[in-house]
């Protein structure tokens, strides 16, 4: 299938989310995750829900690469 004609998937065609910003400094945390696909949000999420400070650094966008063209089944 040609590239262009290729499905995109939802969150994909959905204006980027606001509220992501760009990491200026430093910043102090008990957890730095880097990359912000599947893997590294489910960590930074059960991580924060055991009390931990996160930061979640992504070096793209948030969700766009490999978890950003799976359905998600
Ligand atoms: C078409 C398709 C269908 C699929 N279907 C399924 C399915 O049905 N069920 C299923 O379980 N799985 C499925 N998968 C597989 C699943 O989507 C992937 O295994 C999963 O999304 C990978 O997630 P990840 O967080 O490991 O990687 P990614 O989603 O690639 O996230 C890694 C992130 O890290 C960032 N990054 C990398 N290096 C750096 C750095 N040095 N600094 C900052 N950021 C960095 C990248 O920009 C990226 O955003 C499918 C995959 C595809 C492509």
């Amino acid at each position: 299938m040609a590239p262009e004609s290729r499905p995109v998937s939802l969150w994909l065609a959905l204006p980027e989310a606001a509220g992501y910003p760009h990491l200026e400094g430093e910043v102090e945390v008990d957890v730095a995750v880097i990359g912000g696909g599947i893997a590294g949000l489910t960590a930074a999420l059960a991580l924060k829900r055991r009390g931990l400070t996160v930061a979640v650094v992504e070096g793209a966008r948030i969700a766009t690469g490999v978890t950003g063209n799976t359905p998600a089944r």
